[in-house]
């Protein structure tokens, strides 16, 4: 997968519209201290379909909206527009993936200009071996927490990296359908048997 255009309106400090084109190439965001470089790291990972709030260093999920200054009023949205290729078995395809939230509305997903499920967004990365929790995505901090992983945290990141994370997902919802039926098979019976 590569990352070809990040785009955020009210995300966290970046309060105008901030348009930045991602050649191909090693890519380094440097600035002075609190200027906004993890502000984009979580962009990312936000739009990729992030849910835990605490990971994006806020109490709420709405924490990511811009928040105010002495000088400027607070927003009502963020916006996080992601434009990737994405590698798929007849060749890499180009997507864009846009999260918005609301204030009291929570957040919105569409993909290609399509609405979408959250689910779909991360299914999409996860069979990109990468994804909001992807070891590639490294935050300050985080070097250590890869070191001090448990073995099925670790285990969690090499699947993610191999590309396979979707297919727990995936499986899971597969199980629940196969219990559902199951039970609706039990209860036909039942039906069959008090007819009979
Ligand atoms: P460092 O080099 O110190 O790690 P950094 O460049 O990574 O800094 P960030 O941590 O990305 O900086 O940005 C922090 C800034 O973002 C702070 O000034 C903080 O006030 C601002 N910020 C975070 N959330 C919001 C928000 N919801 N609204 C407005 N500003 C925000």
């Amino acid at each position: 997968m590569r990352i070809k255009r990040l785009r955020l309106t009210g995300f966290k400090s970046f309060v105008d519209p901030a348009d930045l084109r991602i050649e191909p190439g090693l890519t380094g965001v440097v600035g002075p201290n609190g200027c906004g470089k993890s502000n984009l790291l979580e962009a990312l990972r936000w739009t990729m379909g992030e849910n835990s709030a605490r990971s994006m260093r806020g109490a709420g999920m709405e924490d990511v909206i811009f928040a105010g200054t002495a000088t400027r009023p607070p927003r009502d949205f963020a916006e996080v527009s992601l434009l990737a290729e994405i590698d798929a078995p007849d060749g890499a395809q180009e997507h864009e993936i846009v999260r918005r939230i609301e204030r009291g509305a929570g957040s919105a997903y569409r993909l290609d200009g399509r609405d979408v499920r959250a689910k779909d967004v991360q299914l999409l990365f996860a069979d990109a071996a990468t994804g909001a929790h992807s070891p590639a995505l490294v935050s300050q901090n985080r070097i250590g927490a890869v070191i001090a992983a448990k073995p099925g945290e670790r285990r969690a990141m090499l699947e993610e990296a191999a590309g396979i994370a979707g297919l727990h997902v995936r499986r899971k919802d597969a199980e629940a359908r196969l219990r559902a039926t199951e039970a609706n098979l039990a209860r036909l019976d039942e039906l069959m048997a008090d007819q009979g």
